[in-house]
Parts: structure tokens; sequence; C-alpha cells
């Protein structure tokens, strides 16, 4: 079956609530036992099954199920935000004395976990090169325990070779952690290329209406989602019932709405760098790109995120170009129906752009017919222009 048949059927069982489509959301705290035989059960028998709300309800039960499936995972588990589900698996297998390996182009917030919480539980961070390759051998110490990687990087979008570093990291028994949250479980199929753990925002394309936070880590076999599992416990983590409902009832879509991201996402990328005040455009689906290589080799698809370097000039000019726009918004995060701008600093030692350059933009293509955000962008380039 093909992904997005699968998306459509996996992780509900109309049957089991009286035919009803899609699973009910079960507010829940106390569970009530018919016997004493029945409360004796509680920790014996298999996951899932419905203890305490704390614990899972049909509603989160079936999300998890249905974002496993589609990754190729061995069980998920639902956080409260994607940089929740970073956090606890980052704690889940790293304690007092370790060493961590993470990509240089991570999540801003993810590097700032590192430098604070981490740094505070003794836990050391060395941040590597996204293109570092087998280099990365050399930066492994006799504590080392996770390496973490981001693909592509966030706001600058550099694309690593996830096979080589994957293999490296094999070979010194290290566990293996990826956001996976720009390609989606549909993608980018990490637990073929190496990964122990796929971390998503669901904040992002899974929800796709930008109306909840959800965090989501799905491990590669049994014994890591053991162990994920009980972290995310021992911590009392637990997603919304209604949130869980709304993650799932985007997941249902998301075969249908991330082609869309994609053309739009390419068109403006090809569209942008034909533009006179653009000095280059990032965007590893674009073939002049120094990631495209590695990107078809191993992702099956792109979303609708991607950056760009416009000339420099003063910011109030910047602001004449983004203030007026009518179909794109400026706000953190992306993922839903609508087209996002937002100027950004990314704050590593980044080397796929340099802020001498000119401003580092970051658009998310909506699911806007692609001539009216050409249009709108158009305008926005005039005003810049003529400032
Ligand atoms: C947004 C984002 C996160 C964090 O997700 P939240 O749900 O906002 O906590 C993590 N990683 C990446 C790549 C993101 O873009």
């Amino acid at each position: 079956m093909k992904d997005t048949t699968h998306l459509l059927h996996t992780g509900r069982d109309p049957q089991a609530h009286h035919g009803v489509v899609n699973t009910p959301v079960y507010h829940a705290s106390t569970i009530i036992f018919p016997s004493l035989a029945d409360l004796d059960t509680v920790g014996q028998k298999k996951y899932p099954s419905v203890t305490y709300g704390r614990r899972g309800t049909p509603t989160t039960f079936a999300l998890e199920k249905a974002v496993s499936e589609i990754e190729q995972g061995a069980g998920s588990i639902l956080l409260p935000s994607g940089i929740n589900a970073i956090a606890t698996a980052l704690m889940a297998f790293l304690e007092t004395g370790d060493h961590l390996l993470m990509i240089d182009s991570a999540y801003d917030p993810t590097r700032s976990l590192t430098q604070g919480i981490l740094a505070r539980m003794g836990i050391e961070t060395t941040f590597f090169d996204p293109l570092i390759g087998d280099d990365l051998q050399n930066l492994i110490q006799p504590n080392t325990r996770v390496v973490f990687l981001e693909a592509p990087g966030s706001l600058t979008f550099e694309m690593p070779d996830i096979p080589t570093l994957t293999k490296i990291a094999a070979a010194h028994d290290l566990t293996v952690m990826m956001d996976n949250t720009w390609a989606t479980p549909l993608y980018f199929k990490p637990f073929s290329y190496g990964v122990h753990i796929s971390l998503h925002a669901g904040t992002k394309y899974i929800v796709g209406h930008s109306d909840a936070m959800v965090g989501i880590a799905t491990a590669a076999d049994e014994e890591t989602f053991l162990k994920l599992r009980k972290t995310a416990g021992d911590l009392g983590l637990h997603l919304s019932p209604g949130d869980a409902a709304l993650a799932a009832r985007g997941l249902r879509t998301m075969g249908v709405r991330l082609p869309v991201h994609m053309q739009n996402g390419l068109e403006l990328a090809a569209w942008l760098q034909a533009q006179p005040d653009v000095v280059r455009v990032l965007h590893p689906g674009l073939s002049s790109d120094p990631g495209h290589a590695i990107w078809s080799r191993d992702f099956t698809g792109a979303s609708g995120l991607f950056s760009c370097i416009v000339k420099p000039k003063p910011r109030a000019a910047l602001a004449h170009m983004l203030d007026h726009l009518e179909l794109f918004g400026m706000g953190f995060s992306w993922g839903g129906y609508e087209s996002l701008i937002l100027p950004a600093k990314p704050s590593r030692a980044v080397r796929n752009f340099d802020p001498e350059e000119g401003w580092l933009v970051r658009l998310h293509a909506g699911l806007d017919d692609c001539d009216d955000l050409k249009a709108d962008l158009a305008a926005g380039f005039k005003r810049y222009a003529e400032f």
C-alpha cells in the first residue's frame, strides 16, 4: 500500500467506536476497572492499554500507531511540543558525564537546550559541521553516547550525508536521533538510514493548520521505544486528547497537502533565483543547490520551507517590503496551510550564509495559488527596490 493510502486507514477503528470515522476524543483521568482481577492486570498487559489518563487513551494510542506505521518504526510516543520530544529523547539517552555530538545547523531551541539544562546536568556537547562526513569519527570521545541530526539544517538548509554519519555512529555504538520535522514521515524514512529515534514537531505539517502544539518521538526498535516511554512516563508527560485528535485529523490529509507545499516551494524558489535583489536561494530541491545530490538520493520529496538571501539594505527597507505583503504572514513556526515569511538570524557558526551577504529570509510556501504568491512577493521586491 502506498503511504498516501496508508495514511487514511492506519490508527483508526470505526467499529470499535460505534462506526465513528475518526477516533473520538477521550477526555480521561480515572479509568474504572470492573473487578479486582482486572485491576490486578495493570502493568502486565502489553502496551497500549487504557489504565490512567496520563498513560494514554484510545485517542492518543491511535495517533501513535498511525505515525509509527507511516514512519516504519517500532512505536511512537506523544509529547506536548516538538521541543519537548527532543528534550525527552536526549534525557532518555544521556546522563551526567556523557558527551553529545550535535549537528551545528540544528533548530536554535535544540541548541539552547544543550547549553542550558543538559550542560547543568553535566552533559557536554560538541557541535559539528553539517557537511563533516567521515571526519565525524575524529570528534568521538570515549564518553560520546548520542549523535543528534537534523536535515536539512534549520534556516540555512545544509544537507548532511546521513548514511555516512550513521555508519560512523553505528561503528561506535552511538544512539542516533534525528529531527525529521522538515521532511515529515512521508518524505524521509530515518530508520532505513541508521537512525534510532525520529523526532517531530507535529505542530508543523502533521497538525497542518497552525492550531495545536504536538511533539512525537518514534523509535526504530522495541528497546529504544520502551526507554523513551519510561522517561516520558517518569516525567509525567502527556499530550492533551484534543490536540492528539487535531494531529490525527491533520495526518489524514498530509498526503495531498505536502505535494502542493513542495510544488509551490520549488516554483517560488526558482522564481526568487531570478529576482535582481536575491543573492542566493537555499533549497536542496533546486538542482543548483550544493545539497541537491544528497537530497535527491535520500529524500522522496521536499516540504514548502526554504530560505533566500536578500541583498543588503537598511532594516527599514526590509520592513517596507514585508509589512505590506498580503498573502505572506510574518510569524514563527510553519507547516500550516498559510504562507509565511520571516527574516532570521541563526545563532550558530553558519557556513551556508554570511551575514555580510544580506538578509536571510525564510519562506513557507502555503497552499495558495503560486501565481498569487509570486505577485505578492513581486510587489514586495518592487517596494524594496524603490526604497
Ligand atoms: C518548530 C520546530 C521544532 C519545535 O517544535 P514545537 O512544537 O514548536 O516545540 C523542532 N524542530 C524543528 C525543526 C522545528 O521547526
